[in-house]
């Protein structure tokens, strides 16, 4: 007769999940547990939060970031000088953002978090359609993706800016982490600095990734666990990414070798402790840290404003 399985934690619950990585068979409750416990161990181990931080969320109203916010809710109630603001930028994306910005505002308001949102029309002039449309991405030699993200970076310190925030928290997965670390190389970067980890440089807001030590599909199953709400409509440029392509190639990959993620980021980062990080200036237009003169989002910014005038 066949043995009833149960889960390995707590050897009651029915396992709904294998984690192929430590071989434990988990029920939904344990499951949930560790991955609260996991990311509450991550944030020690690195000192990523401080008791008394107004912790700026950026959500973008995916599972992941909302399932952040949800956890760092948890997490943040034993610390009551502690403040969490969450904050969606809006990059102006025809027919995709609206949807996303609704299960946000509807999620923030459930959880009693602040939420604001911030356009590219409004801090920079454009949105990221017209700049698309407009043809300058191809010209720069640039992915919308590439132009997304520089303007989100610096559309969430001006946020943080304004919040008067510590400390910005980014739902960078172990997934994510890794995928910038193997983006940076095939960029050929020259100086390349750890994600998501609390280092301040100068009179830059640090960001912090709690989630980078957790599998993206471990935060998906969580998500789902917890009814966290998942937007349909998916970004038309998400194809247009080099992320995109290293994204599947990893998945391939670890679908094979479930340790690998995390075998490549502490070995990764072992190294990157042994090279000397090259201090980054400030830049002259925005006062971001930069290794430029102008920082790359200035530098952008400026081309595209010249291009739409003319
Ligand atoms: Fe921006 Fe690319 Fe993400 Fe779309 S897929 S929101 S363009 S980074
Ligand atoms: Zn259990
Ligand atoms: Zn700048």
């Amino acid at each position: 007769m066949a043995v009833d399985p149960r889960c390995d934690l707590c050897g009651e619950g029915r396992p709904i999940y294998h984690r192929s990585y430590s071989g434990e068979w988990l029920c939904a409750r344990c499951f949930k547990r560790s991955v609260v416990d996991r990311i509450r161990r991550t944030i020690s181990r690195y000192n990523l939060l401080e008791y008394d931080d107004r912790i700026l969320v950026a959500i973008s109203g995916g599972k992941d970031s909302l399932s952040l916010l949800k956890i760092l809710e948890r997490i943040e109630r034993d610390f009551p000088h502690s403040e969490l603001y969450a904050v969606m930028i809006d990059e102006g994306i025809g027919g995709y953002r609206a949807e996303c910005m609704a299960i946000a505002e509807s999620f923030c308001s459930a959880l009693g978090v602040p939420f604001t949102s911030l356009s590219f029309r409004d801090l920079f002039g454009f949105t990221l359609s017209e700049v698309v449309e407009s043809g300058i991405p191809e010209d720069l030699g640039l992915t919308p993706c590439t132009i997304c993200g520089i303007f989100r970076r610096k559309a969430l310190s001006i946020a943080a800016r304004r919040l008067g925030a510590t400390v910005i928290a980014t739902a960078h997965t172990l997934d994510d982490v890794v995928q910038t670390y193997l983006l940076n190389l095939l960029k050929g970067e020259g100086n390349i600095r750890p994600v998501g980890l609390r280092r301040e440089n100068g009179h830059a807001i640090p960001r912090v990734a709690p989630l980078r030590l957790t599998p993206q599909r471990e935060i998906a199953l969580y998500a789902y666990l917890e009814n966290i709400p998942f937007q349909t409509t998916t970004c038309p440029y998400t194809h247009t990414s080099m992320r995109d392509r290293v994204r599947s190639f990893m998945a391939w990959y670890a679908a094979n070798k479930p340790e690998a993620l995390f075998s490549f980021l502490k070995n990764f980062e072992r190294l990157l402790e042994r090279v000397d990080q090259r201090a980054e200036d400030r830049c002259e237009v925005c006062g971001e840290p930069s290794s430029r003169r102008i920082c790359r989002a200035c530098e952008v910014e400026m081309l595209i404003r010249d291009r739409l005038r003319r």
